[in-house]
Formats: C-alpha cells, structure tokens, sequence
C-alpha cells in the first residue's frame, strides 16, 4: 500500500445560476490517491468531473469537504503571500485539455518552460532537461505553440507543469483533442514520467478507453456522485453499476494497445 498522497474529503460543489436556481454539480466526493500513482475520474459530459478537477488545484472553492495534499489541508481560499502561493502551485499542477489557451503564443517552448523555472526560482537549464523528458527536441524547443503540432504542444503544457516539480498532476481531458494514435503516446508518456518522478496523477476522462490504459483506480462519476470506485481493472472487468456498463459499451476501440505504439 502506497501512502496516500492527495486525499479528497466528501467534496461538494453547488453552483448559483441566474433566476435564484442551482445545480449541485459534485456531492460527496471522496478518494486517495497514492505517491507514483494514478486515479481515473471518469463520466459522461455535464457529470461534474472538471469541477472536482478544478476543485483539487483550487480554481472552484468547493462548498464543504476538503482536499489534503501530503498530510496538509489546501485552504479553499488560496493563500496570502508570494512563498505560500509557489508552496501551493507546487503540490498540484493541471493540464487542460486545450493547451491552445493556457500556452503563450509568443514563447517558444523553451522560454515557456524558463518562464515557470524562474517564477518558481529554479535554474532555466532545467528546462533541456524537461524537454527532453517530454520528447522535445531542439527544433520544438525554439518553436512557439501554434508552430507545434496538438501533440507536441500538450507535451510542453506537461513539461510546463513538470516545471516546478509538482507532488500530483491533474489531466482535465488531457488527450481528448488528439487523434487516437497521438494519444498512446501521450499516455505512454505519463507512465515514462511517473515511474520516473513519482508524480500522483489524477487523470480525467470521459473515455473509458484513455482510463484504463494509465491508471490504477477509477472513480465513475454520475450527476455529481460517484457511483462507482476502486481498482481499475476490477471495476472494468465487473462494473456493478448499470450506468459503468454503459459507458464500457460506448468504448469503441476493440484491441486499442497503447503499448503497441511506438514511442
Ligand atoms: P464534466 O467535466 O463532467 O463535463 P462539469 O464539472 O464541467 O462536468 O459540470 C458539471 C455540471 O455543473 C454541469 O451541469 C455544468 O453545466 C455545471 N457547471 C459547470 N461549471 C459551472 C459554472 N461555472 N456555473 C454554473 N454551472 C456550472
Ligand atoms: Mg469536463
């Protein structure tokens, strides 16, 4: 048993909208995540997955439950004070799913991964080092994002949360915009960097197919609860939830092997 590294505590999220309603969007969500290891959260559009992700990192405050990142609560608020605000970026990290919006389209990969060293005062030759970790090369390394294909781009939105040595790294539909090809590799890729680094990843999904190639446990998230969790390859070999059936039926990937492809 790996000793648990991020722990999510009965999270609840209920968001205000115009006319005086409201949406619960997640209700009791809960689960460990080990050092090195990695949780699906899986569930079709609208089941509440982005916002336990953002919940984690801290862009949604969540109502109640709570979130503890090697045995230290994240205030819901984020802190006051530069050190403190590095300190809390460094323990959880996220990739969205389009690095289109969060890269800088006037940085080169390269200056993109400097630019995140130094706002965390690490030395900018670490960055040939992510580079390389990420399978970048020389010519990548000087290229700004739009002159980068989908996948190199999402390889340098993880070098860039690499970059300041993250405790847990959270994939909000990581590869859901990249072919299926594209996609083994970015999943290999992640395997490579937590075995290598001992990041926790918290990968999100609505594609079964994507999940269980990477990860170790699965939560399967429906109308903002969880209606199923535990260990992936038992949860998928004997999903007990009609609704987990369901979203197993809709893979449509018969031997799609990761593993396959080359790297
Ligand atoms: P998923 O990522 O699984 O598609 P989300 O967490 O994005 O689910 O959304 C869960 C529910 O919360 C959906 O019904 C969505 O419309 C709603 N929702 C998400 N963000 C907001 C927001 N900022 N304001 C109001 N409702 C939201
Ligand atoms: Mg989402």
């Amino acid at each position: 048993m790996s000793e648990a590294l991020l722990v999510a505590d009965r999270l609840r999220k209920e968001y205000r909208l115009p006319g005086g309603t409201s949406l619960v969007a997640v209700d009791g969500i809960s689960f460990t995540v080990g050092e090195g290891r990695a949780l699906g959260i899986v569930g079709e559009s609208g089941s509440g997955k982005t916002t336990v992700a953002r919940m984690l990192v801290g862009l949604v405050r969540q109502d109640s439950g709570s979130v503890a990142v090697a045995g230290r609560v994240r205030g819901a608020k984020p802190p006051r004070g530069r050190a403190a605000r590095l300190g809390r970026a460094r323990e959880v990290q996220m990739v969205f799913q389009d690095p289109y919006v969060s890269l800088d389209p006037r940085l080169t990969a390269r200056r993109c991964l400097t630019t995140a060293l130094r706002l965390h005062d690490r030395e900018d030759a670490l960055a040939d080092g992510l580079l390389e970790q990420v399978g970048l090369g020389t010519r990548e390394a000087g290229a700004r994002p739009h002159e980068l294909s989908g996948g190199q781009r999402q390889r340098l939105a993880i070098a860039r949360a690499l970059a300041v040595d993250p405790r847990v790294l959270v994939l909000d539909e990581a590869v859901a915009a990249l072919d299926v090809s594209i996609q083994a590799q970015i999943l290999q890729l992640l395997g490579e960097i937590r075995r290598e680094t001992g990041v926790a990843l918290v990968f999100v999904s609505h594609d079964l197919a994507v999940v269980q190639h990477i990860t170790d446990d699965v939560l399967v998230m429906r109308r903002g609860a969880a209606v199923e969790q535990g260990a992936t390859g038992a949860v998928l070999a004997a999903p007990e939830h009609p609704y987990t059936r369901r979203l197993l039926a809709s893979v449509p990937r018969p031997g799609w092997d990761p593993s396959a492809v080359p790297a």
